[in-house]
């Protein structure tokens, strides 16, 4: 589409550790209203990834643009000042702080009443308004997991960078997050890039999907084409 703009664009991207490159001509495309995931054996860079585009880990070479705006020189807060928001795979909150402190801590001041009503919404639809009192310490770990959800959907992103939403949390809240990144989306045109081990939530959430291995993207589709793709099949089965 000449002219329109994806939410992010990853051109090129490498990362090395030393002599070790973790990324290679990594390629990435999420358009607005998208939920792309992204899956692949353990080692297969991940976790690297997501910290490229966060900013925690610096590329080797590469472009990285959010809403067509460079961001590969740009520290990890002035990218979420920029929209680009993110969870962990293991929840990290301010464990002295109670959950709806927790939270609030995730309004952008630029969207801070839209965050609001996303933050009481998401509260709603997750159910975790019992636990809002709570001190975030007080919490399991798949609570937290919500919680860290409800606080970075609060933040109103232009992009959201989700690693592992449904690790450790239950079975029956699953839905509910699906339901409630779909709805966000829906309201606030957000776009969702997600990592994620658990194939039964990709393939009921993702629009589309890249298979990544040893730090590059072999294969990339919708569910039906990934699932079936034998290239796909012998990464998994070869790790
Ligand atoms: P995944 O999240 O897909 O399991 P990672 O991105 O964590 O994979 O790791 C990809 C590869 O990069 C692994 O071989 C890992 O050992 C290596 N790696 C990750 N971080 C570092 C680092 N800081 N220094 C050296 N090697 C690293
Ligand atoms: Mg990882």
């Amino acid at each position: 589409q000449a002219g329109a703009s994806a939410d992010l664009r990853v051109s090129d991207l490498d990362v090395r550790f030393g002599d070790f490159k973790a990324l290679e001509g990594i390629a990435i495309e999420v358009w607005p209203g998208e939920i792309v995931g992204v899956i692949g054996p353990n080692g297969a860079g991940k976790s690297t990834l997501v910290n490229a585009l966060t900013g925690v880990v610096a590329p080797t070479a590469g472009t990285i643009e959010l809403c067509g705006r460079a961001l590969q020189r740009e520290r990890p807060n002035a990218r979420a000042k920029l929209g680009l928001l993110r969870t962990f795979q293991t929840a990290e909150l301010f464990g002295s702080l109670s959950v709806n402190d927790n939270i609030s801590l995730g309004i952008r001041r630029a969207v801070a009443e839209r965050g609001r009503d996303a933050a009481r919404i998401a509260i709603e639809r997750l159910g975790v308004g019992p636990l809002v009192g709570l001190k975030a310490d007080d919490l399991s770990g798949g609570e937290r997991k919500l919680v860290e959800l409800v606080r970075s959907v609060a933040g109103v992103p232009d992009l959201l960078l989700l690693d592992e939403p449904v690790a450790g949390v239950p079975v029956h809240d699953r839905q509910r997050v699906i339901e409630l990144l779909r709805d966000h989306i829906a309201r606030t045109g957000a776009s969702t890039l997600l990592i994620e081990h658990d194939m039964e939530f990709i393939s009921g959430i993702c629009d589309w999907i890249y298979v990544m291995a040893a730090g590059e993207i072999i294969a990339s589709g919708p569910w039906a084409a990934i699932s079936t793709n034998e290239v796909v099949l012998e990464a998994y089965l070869g790790s």
